[in-house]
């Protein structure tokens, strides 16, 4: 089944078709409205309805929406993640203000959260979430994944994120868990065709 990815991001629609089996999911080209939810799953449900709208409502549609949140911090810097340390900030330049900001800090405790919005050729909605808990290191270490990787160390592991394979973090990531609970919502009623 095709379902459009309100992201023009091709690495992004990949990740997520590996994860959503029997999905095949595309990228879109058009203009994404901006992201000015407070929430990560206002804005993915922004994103959806603007992509399903702009399909002419016809399609299915799956839009995302992620970040990190630091406990000691009240959650910050959660839906301004990838803007950080300034509109036009580098993953590194975002990572080093984090780091900063918990300089010293006892409470380390940080979240990756993800939230999927589906919506049906129908306009019925689906949302479902995954997260990943963990503490900041002091110092970023590794080279895989991107973001925050370096200096995310999950819960019950050495290894920050960026030390880890691709597939261990697929394993554990909030998006696979976000991705695994959609599917399973999606699955769990053989006639949902994602009507109002
Ligand atoms: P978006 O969901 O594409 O808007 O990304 C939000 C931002 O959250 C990214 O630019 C990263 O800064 C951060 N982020 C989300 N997921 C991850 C991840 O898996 N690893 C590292 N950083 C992440």
């Amino acid at each position: 089944m095709r379902i459009v990815l309100a992201s023009g991001n091709a690495h992004k629609a990949r990740e997520l078709g590996r994860l959503l089996e029997g999905w095949d999911v595309e990228t879109f080209a058009g203009e994404l409205p901006e992201e000015t939810g407070q929430t990560f799953v206002e804005n993915a449900r922004l994103k959806a309805r603007h992509v399903h709208a702009a399909l002419g409502g016809g399609e299915w549609v799956l839009a995302d929406d992620s970040g990190i949140e630091a406990a000691a911090l009240g959650g910050v810097p959660g839906v301004r993640s990838a803007r950080y340390a300034g509109e036009d900030a580098t993953d590194e330049q975002n990572l080093a203000k984090l780091i900063g900001a918990l300089d010293g800090a006892d409470d380390r405790r940080v979240r990756y959260v993800a939230e999927l919005v589906a919506i049906g050729p129908g306009g019925g909605e689906v949302t479902a979430r995954g997260e990943l808990a963990g503490t900041l290191a002091a110092a970023p270490r590794g080279t895989g994944g991107f973001g925050y990787d370096p200096a995310f160390v999950p819960d019950g592991e050495s290894r920050t994120v960026a030390e880890m394979s691709p597939d261990e973090k697929d394993a554990v990531s909030h998006r696979a868990r976000a991705a695994r609970a959609l599917r399973e919502k999606l699955g769990s009623d053989p006639n949902f065709s994602g009507e109002a």
